[in-house]
Protein backbone atom coordinates (compact mmCIF):
# COMPACT_ATOMS: atom_id res chain seq x y z
CA UNK A 1 0.00 0.00 0.00
CA UNK A 2 2.70 2.61 0.83
CA UNK A 3 3.07 5.15 -2.17
CA UNK A 4 0.05 4.30 -3.26
CA UNK A 5 -1.35 7.56 -2.53
CA UNK A 6 0.29 10.13 -5.05
CA UNK A 7 1.04 7.44 -7.58
CA UNK A 8 -0.85 9.50 -10.52
CA UNK A 9 1.12 12.62 -8.65
CA UNK A 10 4.25 13.82 -11.04
CA UNK A 11 7.02 13.28 -8.89
CA UNK A 12 10.72 13.67 -10.55
CA UNK A 13 13.79 13.46 -9.03
CA UNK A 14 14.24 16.50 -7.86
CA UNK A 15 15.55 16.81 -4.19
CA UNK A 16 12.15 18.70 -3.01
CA UNK A 17 9.91 16.66 -4.29
CA UNK A 18 11.56 13.77 -2.79
CA UNK A 19 11.56 15.92 0.72
CA UNK A 20 7.62 16.25 0.32
CA UNK A 21 7.49 12.68 -0.76
CA UNK A 22 9.18 11.89 2.67
CA UNK A 23 7.15 13.87 4.43
CA UNK A 24 3.89 13.10 3.44
CA UNK A 25 4.74 8.80 4.17
CA UNK A 26 5.72 9.70 7.48
CA UNK A 27 2.59 11.63 8.10
CA UNK A 28 0.57 8.51 7.09
CA UNK A 29 2.59 6.50 9.15
CA UNK A 30 2.13 8.70 12.42
CA UNK A 31 -1.39 9.26 11.61
CA UNK A 32 -2.29 5.58 10.82
CA UNK A 33 -0.33 5.36 14.49
CA UNK A 34 -2.39 7.33 15.68
CA UNK A 35 -5.87 6.18 14.51
CA UNK A 36 -4.60 3.15 16.02
CA UNK A 37 -4.24 4.66 19.70
CA UNK A 38 -7.63 6.13 19.38
CA UNK A 39 -9.37 3.67 17.66
CA UNK A 40 -8.40 1.05 20.84
CA UNK A 41 -9.56 3.97 23.22
CA UNK A 42 -12.95 4.59 21.38
CA UNK A 43 -13.81 0.76 21.34
CA UNK A 44 -13.06 0.89 25.06
CA UNK A 45 -16.30 2.79 25.54
CA UNK A 46 -19.20 -0.26 25.47
CA UNK A 47 -21.46 2.00 23.73
CA UNK A 48 -23.61 -0.78 22.78
CA UNK A 49 -27.09 1.42 21.13
CA UNK A 50 -28.91 0.03 24.77
CA UNK A 51 -26.35 2.40 26.46
CA UNK A 52 -25.73 6.45 27.06
CA UNK A 53 -23.25 6.82 24.74
CA UNK A 54 -22.24 10.15 26.55
CA UNK A 55 -19.19 8.59 28.23
CA UNK A 56 -17.53 8.08 24.54
CA UNK A 57 -19.25 11.48 23.44
CA UNK A 58 -17.19 13.05 26.71
CA UNK A 59 -14.36 12.12 25.46
CA UNK A 60 -14.05 12.66 21.67
CA UNK A 61 -15.57 16.16 22.61
CA UNK A 62 -13.00 16.85 25.05
CA UNK A 63 -10.28 15.56 22.85
CA UNK A 64 -11.79 17.45 19.91
CA UNK A 65 -11.79 20.75 21.71
CA UNK A 66 -8.48 20.47 22.98
CA UNK A 67 -7.38 20.32 19.34
CA UNK A 68 -8.90 23.56 18.91
CA UNK A 69 -12.20 22.39 16.93
CA UNK A 70 -15.50 24.10 18.04
CA UNK A 71 -18.05 21.21 19.25
CA UNK A 72 -21.87 21.66 19.93
CA UNK A 73 -24.30 18.52 21.35
CA UNK A 74 -27.73 17.39 19.55
CA UNK A 75 -28.68 15.64 22.64
CA UNK A 76 -31.68 12.66 22.40
CA UNK A 77 -35.05 14.36 23.90
CA UNK A 78 -34.74 12.06 27.23
CA UNK A 79 -31.25 13.48 27.53
CA UNK A 80 -29.59 10.31 27.98
CA UNK A 81 -27.89 10.32 24.75
CA UNK A 82 -26.27 12.94 22.66
CA UNK A 83 -25.21 13.56 18.60
CA UNK A 84 -21.84 15.51 18.63
CA UNK A 85 -21.36 18.09 16.06
CA UNK A 86 -17.45 19.78 15.37
CA UNK A 87 -16.09 22.25 13.45
CA UNK A 88 -12.81 22.88 12.10
CA UNK A 89 -12.16 25.97 9.97
CA UNK A 90 -14.47 28.87 9.11
CA UNK A 91 -18.20 29.15 9.78
CA UNK A 92 -19.23 29.28 6.59
CA UNK A 93 -21.45 27.19 4.03
CA UNK A 94 -19.92 24.73 1.96
CA UNK A 95 -17.14 22.54 3.17
CA UNK A 96 -17.69 18.62 3.93
CA UNK A 97 -19.47 17.12 7.21
CA UNK A 98 -17.94 13.96 7.63
CA UNK A 99 -20.34 11.74 9.67
CA UNK A 100 -20.10 8.41 11.94
CA UNK A 101 -22.19 6.92 14.56
CA UNK A 102 -20.63 5.94 18.07
CA UNK A 103 -23.25 3.12 18.85
CA UNK A 104 -22.24 -0.67 18.60
CA UNK A 105 -24.23 -4.21 17.86
CA UNK A 106 -24.54 -5.94 21.16
CA UNK A 107 -22.16 -8.84 21.91
CA UNK A 108 -24.87 -10.77 23.30
CA UNK A 109 -24.73 -14.48 22.87
CA UNK A 110 -21.85 -14.47 20.54
CA UNK A 111 -18.68 -16.46 21.14
CA UNK A 112 -15.82 -13.81 20.97
CA UNK A 113 -12.26 -15.19 21.11
CA UNK A 114 -11.34 -11.89 22.64
CA UNK A 115 -12.20 -8.97 25.15
CA UNK A 116 -14.82 -7.54 22.59
CA UNK A 117 -13.96 -4.33 24.31
CA UNK A 118 -10.23 -4.42 24.39
CA UNK A 119 -8.37 -4.31 20.65
CA UNK A 120 -6.25 -6.56 19.99
CA UNK A 121 -3.51 -6.91 16.66
CA UNK A 122 -3.42 -10.34 15.49
CA UNK A 123 -2.03 -11.21 11.68
CA UNK A 124 -2.42 -7.85 10.54
CA UNK A 125 -5.84 -7.21 11.84
CA UNK A 126 -7.61 -5.27 15.38
CA UNK A 127 -10.02 -7.21 16.84
CA UNK A 128 -12.73 -5.62 19.03
CA UNK A 129 -16.33 -4.48 18.49
CA UNK A 130 -17.05 -1.17 16.39
CA UNK A 131 -13.39 -1.60 14.90
CA UNK A 132 -14.69 -1.83 11.47
CA UNK A 133 -18.20 -0.58 12.28
CA UNK A 134 -17.40 2.15 12.45
CA UNK A 135 -14.82 3.48 15.18
CA UNK A 136 -12.58 3.44 13.04
CA UNK A 137 -13.76 6.24 11.13
CA UNK A 138 -14.18 8.36 13.86
CA UNK A 139 -10.82 7.76 15.22
CA UNK A 140 -9.48 9.17 11.73
CA UNK A 141 -11.57 11.94 12.01
CA UNK A 142 -9.77 12.51 15.28
CA UNK A 143 -6.15 11.86 14.33
CA UNK A 144 -6.67 14.54 11.76
CA UNK A 145 -8.03 17.20 14.01
CA UNK A 146 -4.56 18.35 14.86
CA UNK A 147 -3.51 18.72 11.23
CA UNK A 148 -6.52 19.88 10.23
CA UNK A 149 -7.20 22.73 12.36
CA UNK A 150 -3.39 23.81 11.46
CA UNK A 151 -4.14 24.13 7.74
CA UNK A 152 -6.20 27.33 7.70
CA UNK A 153 -9.28 26.26 5.97
CA UNK A 154 -10.99 28.25 3.86
CA UNK A 155 -14.16 25.99 4.29
CA UNK A 156 -14.81 23.97 7.26
CA UNK A 157 -14.52 20.58 7.96
CA UNK A 158 -17.40 19.11 9.70
CA UNK A 159 -17.97 15.84 12.37
CA UNK A 160 -20.94 14.50 12.98
CA UNK A 161 -21.31 11.85 15.24
CA UNK A 162 -24.46 10.17 15.77
CA UNK A 163 -26.12 7.92 18.58
CA UNK A 164 -28.72 5.15 17.99
CA UNK A 165 -27.48 4.45 14.20
CA UNK A 166 -27.75 0.72 14.75
CA UNK A 167 -31.16 0.81 16.08
CA UNK A 168 -32.87 2.42 13.01
CA UNK A 169 -30.76 5.90 12.51
CA UNK A 170 -32.73 7.02 15.93
CA UNK A 171 -30.23 10.06 16.17
CA UNK A 172 -29.34 11.54 13.08
CA UNK A 173 -32.41 12.76 12.29
CA UNK A 174 -32.16 15.23 16.01
CA UNK A 175 -28.65 16.18 14.09
CA UNK A 176 -29.48 17.03 11.16
CA UNK A 177 -32.44 19.27 12.66
CA UNK A 178 -29.82 20.78 14.87
CA UNK A 179 -27.83 21.87 11.27
CA UNK A 180 -30.52 22.96 9.54
CA UNK A 181 -31.22 25.80 12.13
CA UNK A 182 -28.08 26.48 13.24
CA UNK A 183 -25.30 26.09 11.06
CA UNK A 184 -24.34 27.08 7.64
CA UNK A 185 -24.62 23.59 5.37
CA UNK A 186 -22.01 21.94 4.33
CA UNK A 187 -21.90 21.01 0.40
CA UNK A 188 -22.21 17.02 0.96
CA UNK A 189 -21.13 14.14 3.58
CA UNK A 190 -19.03 11.53 3.10
CA UNK A 191 -20.60 8.69 5.67
CA UNK A 192 -17.66 6.86 7.10
CA UNK A 193 -19.78 3.20 7.20
CA UNK A 194 -17.06 0.02 6.00
CA UNK A 195 -17.24 -0.08 2.39
CA UNK A 196 -13.81 -0.85 1.83
CA UNK A 197 -12.69 2.30 1.14
CA UNK A 198 -14.99 1.57 -2.37
CA UNK A 199 -17.37 4.91 -2.89
CA UNK A 200 -20.97 3.48 -2.27
CA UNK A 201 -23.44 6.13 -3.85
CA UNK A 202 -26.44 4.09 -3.72
CA UNK A 203 -28.73 2.11 -1.10
CA UNK A 204 -32.11 1.02 -0.12
CA UNK A 205 -34.38 2.69 2.66
CA UNK A 206 -35.52 0.97 5.60
CA UNK A 207 -38.80 2.19 6.98
CA UNK A 208 -39.99 -0.36 9.77
CA UNK A 209 -42.71 -0.45 12.08
CA UNK A 210 -43.99 -2.35 14.86
CA UNK A 211 -48.14 -3.00 14.70
CA UNK A 212 -50.03 -3.83 17.99
CA UNK A 213 -53.63 -4.66 17.63
CA UNK A 214 -55.26 -4.75 20.79
CA UNK A 215 -59.15 -7.18 20.34
CA UNK A 216 -61.04 -8.41 23.55
CA UNK A 217 -60.39 -11.68 24.97
CA UNK A 218 -63.46 -14.18 24.95
CA UNK A 219 -64.28 -18.22 25.10
CA UNK A 220 -63.26 -19.73 21.82
CA UNK A 221 -66.68 -21.20 21.51
CA UNK A 222 -68.18 -17.65 21.12
CA UNK A 223 -65.80 -16.28 18.47
CA UNK A 224 -68.18 -13.54 17.49
CA UNK A 225 -68.72 -12.13 20.52
CA UNK A 226 -64.44 -11.55 20.84
CA UNK A 227 -62.01 -9.30 18.61
CA UNK A 228 -59.62 -11.52 17.47
CA UNK A 229 -56.38 -9.53 17.33
CA UNK A 230 -54.62 -12.27 15.35
CA UNK A 231 -56.94 -12.86 12.92
CA UNK A 232 -57.30 -8.70 12.36
CA UNK A 233 -52.97 -8.92 12.11
CA UNK A 234 -53.24 -11.76 9.62
CA UNK A 235 -55.51 -9.45 7.19
CA UNK A 236 -53.14 -6.64 7.82
CA UNK A 237 -50.21 -8.73 6.99
CA UNK A 238 -52.36 -9.84 3.96
CA UNK A 239 -52.19 -6.58 3.10
CA UNK A 240 -48.83 -5.67 3.66
CA UNK A 241 -47.86 -9.27 1.08
CA UNK A 242 -50.43 -8.02 -1.80
CA UNK A 243 -47.84 -5.00 -1.44
CA UNK A 244 -44.84 -6.98 -1.59
CA UNK A 245 -46.31 -8.76 -4.59
CA UNK A 246 -47.34 -5.41 -6.40
CA UNK A 247 -43.82 -3.83 -6.00
CA UNK A 248 -41.80 -6.87 -7.03
CA UNK A 249 -44.25 -7.21 -10.68
CA UNK A 250 -44.50 -3.02 -10.65
CA UNK A 251 -42.29 -1.07 -12.64
CA UNK A 252 -40.07 0.51 -10.70
CA UNK A 253 -36.70 -1.08 -10.93
CA UNK A 254 -33.32 -0.70 -10.28
CA UNK A 255 -30.93 -3.29 -11.85
CA UNK A 256 -27.92 -2.22 -9.83
CA UNK A 257 -29.88 -3.64 -6.53
CA UNK A 258 -30.63 -7.34 -5.91
CA UNK A 259 -33.74 -7.88 -5.98
CA UNK A 260 -34.35 -4.45 -7.99
CA UNK A 261 -37.07 -3.48 -6.27
CA UNK A 262 -38.13 -2.43 -3.37
CA UNK A 263 -39.15 -5.18 -0.94
CA UNK A 264 -41.57 -5.70 1.92
CA UNK A 265 -40.98 -8.19 4.72
CA UNK A 266 -42.41 -9.18 8.01
CA UNK A 267 -40.02 -10.22 10.41
CA UNK A 268 -42.17 -11.20 13.81
CA UNK A 269 -45.15 -11.84 15.05
CA UNK A 270 -46.38 -12.74 18.59
CA UNK A 271 -49.73 -13.07 19.82
CA UNK A 272 -52.50 -15.40 21.64
CA UNK A 273 -52.11 -16.88 25.37
CA UNK A 274 -53.86 -20.75 24.02
CA UNK A 275 -55.95 -22.48 21.34
CA UNK A 276 -59.39 -22.04 23.47
CA UNK A 277 -58.79 -18.48 24.31
CA UNK A 278 -59.76 -15.43 21.54
CA UNK A 279 -56.61 -13.63 21.56
CA UNK A 280 -56.73 -10.01 22.87
CA UNK A 281 -52.75 -8.67 21.92
CA UNK A 282 -51.06 -9.43 18.71
CA UNK A 283 -48.03 -7.52 17.49
CA UNK A 284 -45.77 -7.73 14.78
CA UNK A 285 -42.76 -5.76 13.31
CA UNK A 286 -42.49 -5.44 9.15
CA UNK A 287 -39.95 -3.62 7.03
CA UNK A 288 -40.44 -1.68 3.78
CA UNK A 289 -36.60 -1.34 1.87
CA UNK A 290 -37.55 1.31 -0.47
CA UNK A 291 -35.58 1.86 -4.02
CA UNK A 292 -34.17 5.25 -3.69
CA UNK A 293 -37.02 7.80 -5.73
CA UNK A 294 -39.52 4.69 -4.27
CA UNK A 295 -42.75 6.74 -2.86
CA UNK A 296 -42.99 4.86 0.37
CA UNK A 297 -45.33 6.87 2.14
CA UNK A 298 -48.07 6.45 -0.30
CA UNK A 299 -47.26 2.18 0.97
CA UNK A 300 -47.55 3.35 4.25
CA UNK A 301 -50.34 5.45 4.37
CA UNK A 302 -51.84 2.49 2.18
CA UNK A 303 -51.70 0.04 5.61
CA UNK A 304 -52.60 2.64 7.82
CA UNK A 305 -55.79 3.86 6.04
CA UNK A 306 -56.62 -0.13 6.08
CA UNK A 307 -55.60 -0.52 9.89
CA UNK A 308 -58.73 1.99 10.34
CA UNK A 309 -61.08 0.83 8.21
CA UNK A 310 -60.33 -2.35 10.34
CA UNK A 311 -60.47 -0.62 13.82
CA UNK A 312 -64.20 0.82 12.82
CA UNK A 313 -65.42 -2.23 12.60
CA UNK A 314 -63.39 -4.06 15.72
CA UNK A 315 -64.72 -0.97 17.83
CA UNK A 316 -67.90 -1.70 16.90
CA UNK A 317 -68.05 -4.75 18.96
CA UNK A 318 -65.72 -3.57 21.02
CA UNK A 319 -64.96 0.50 22.28
CA UNK A 320 -61.55 0.12 23.73
CA UNK A 321 -60.13 -1.92 20.55
CA UNK A 322 -56.44 -0.11 19.03
CA UNK A 323 -54.51 -0.34 16.36
CA UNK A 324 -50.86 1.51 17.26
CA UNK A 325 -48.18 1.69 14.76
CA UNK A 326 -45.01 2.14 16.14
CA UNK A 327 -42.61 3.72 13.56
CA UNK A 328 -38.99 1.83 14.22
CA UNK A 329 -36.67 3.07 11.78
CA UNK A 330 -36.71 5.77 8.92
CA UNK A 331 -34.24 5.88 6.50
CA UNK A 332 -35.00 7.05 3.17
CA UNK A 333 -32.71 5.14 0.00
CA UNK A 334 -30.03 7.08 -1.72
CA UNK A 335 -29.03 7.65 -4.58
CA UNK A 336 -25.97 9.95 -6.11
CA UNK A 337 -24.81 9.93 -9.73
CA UNK A 338 -21.01 10.86 -9.98
CA UNK A 339 -21.39 11.80 -13.40
CA UNK A 340 -23.92 14.83 -12.47
CA UNK A 341 -21.92 15.49 -9.23
CA UNK A 342 -18.45 16.95 -9.02
CA UNK A 343 -17.88 16.22 -5.59
CA UNK A 344 -18.89 12.65 -5.96
CA UNK A 345 -16.34 12.72 -8.27
CA UNK A 346 -13.75 14.23 -6.08
CA UNK A 347 -14.89 11.26 -3.44
CA UNK A 348 -13.63 8.72 -5.94
CA UNK A 349 -10.44 10.09 -6.85
CA UNK A 350 -9.07 10.78 -3.31
CA UNK A 351 -10.65 6.85 -3.14
CA UNK A 352 -8.77 5.95 -6.31
CA UNK A 353 -11.46 4.26 -7.69
CA UNK A 354 -13.30 4.71 -10.84
CA UNK A 355 -16.57 2.67 -10.05
CA UNK A 356 -19.33 3.50 -8.54
CA UNK A 357 -21.05 1.01 -6.01
CA UNK A 358 -24.75 0.38 -4.79
CA UNK A 359 -25.50 -1.73 -1.24
CA UNK A 360 -28.03 -3.36 0.23
CA UNK A 361 -28.08 -2.37 3.82
CA UNK A 362 -28.93 1.19 5.06
CA UNK A 363 -26.72 4.32 6.39
CA UNK A 364 -27.28 7.74 7.87
CA UNK A 365 -26.89 9.07 4.49
CA UNK A 366 -30.56 9.00 3.48
CA UNK A 367 -31.05 11.15 6.61
CA UNK A 368 -28.30 13.74 5.13
CA UNK A 369 -30.03 13.51 1.66
CA UNK A 370 -33.69 14.57 2.95
CA UNK A 371 -32.16 17.53 5.23
CA UNK A 372 -30.42 18.60 1.59
CA UNK A 373 -26.91 17.69 2.07
CA UNK A 374 -26.21 15.19 -1.02
CA UNK A 375 -24.33 12.35 0.83
CA UNK A 376 -21.59 9.62 -0.14
CA UNK A 377 -20.66 6.58 1.98
CA UNK A 378 -16.58 5.47 1.90
CA UNK A 379 -14.70 4.18 4.54
CA UNK A 380 -12.50 1.30 6.09
CA UNK A 381 -13.27 -1.94 6.94
CA UNK A 382 -15.91 -4.74 5.43
CA UNK A 383 -19.44 -4.94 6.73
CA UNK A 384 -18.95 -8.74 6.48
CA UNK A 385 -17.00 -7.83 9.36
CA UNK A 386 -19.51 -6.04 10.96
CA UNK A 387 -22.39 -7.28 13.72
CA UNK A 388 -20.46 -10.51 13.62
CA UNK A 389 -18.15 -12.30 16.76
CA UNK A 390 -14.45 -11.16 16.88
CA UNK A 391 -15.12 -8.28 14.13
CA UNK A 392 -11.90 -7.18 13.23
CA UNK A 393 -10.43 -4.40 10.72
CA UNK A 394 -7.27 -4.99 8.30
CA UNK A 395 -4.24 -2.70 9.41
CA UNK A 396 -4.12 -2.49 5.41
CA UNK A 397 -7.82 -0.85 5.66
CA UNK A 398 -7.21 1.53 8.33
CA UNK A 399 -4.26 3.00 6.70
CA UNK A 400 -6.24 3.04 3.28
CA UNK A 401 -8.65 5.06 4.99
CA UNK A 402 -6.00 7.91 6.47
CA UNK A 403 -4.35 7.89 3.20
CA UNK A 404 -8.53 8.45 1.80
CA UNK A 405 -8.74 11.46 4.32
CA UNK A 406 -5.54 12.88 3.66
CA UNK A 407 -6.14 13.44 0.03
CA UNK A 408 -9.63 14.37 0.42
CA UNK A 409 -9.05 17.14 3.12
CA UNK A 410 -6.01 18.75 1.17
CA UNK A 411 -8.48 18.79 -2.32
CA UNK A 412 -8.57 22.34 -2.70
CA UNK A 413 -11.90 22.01 -5.05
CA UNK A 414 -13.43 21.31 -1.27
CA UNK A 415 -11.78 23.81 0.96
CA UNK A 416 -10.94 26.78 -0.82
CA UNK A 417 -12.82 29.88 -1.47
ZN1 LIG B 1 -22.55 1.18 10.98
Amino acid sequence: MTGSVFVSRPHNKCGVTMVKWGKIMTDIEQFTSDTIALLTKLVSFDSVSRNSNLPIIDYIEGYLKDHGAVCARAPSPDGKKSNLLARIGPEVAGGVVFSGHTDVVPIDGQDWASDPFTVIEKDEKLFGRGTSDMKCFIAICMALTPKLVAMALEKPVWFAFSYDEEVGCLGAPHLLDYMVKHVPLPAFAVIGEPTMMQVVTAHKGVVSFETTVHGLEWHSSQPHLGVNAIQISCELIHMLMGIAKELEDGDMRDERFNPPYSTVHVGTIHGGTARNIIPKECKFQWEIRPLPGENYEKLVDRFKKRCAELLAGMKKKFAGAEIINLPMSHMSGVTLQASANANCQTVMRCAQTNREVAVSFGTEAGVFNDHGIPAIICGPGNIEQAHKPNEFIELSQVRAGVEFMLRLTSDPSLFKK
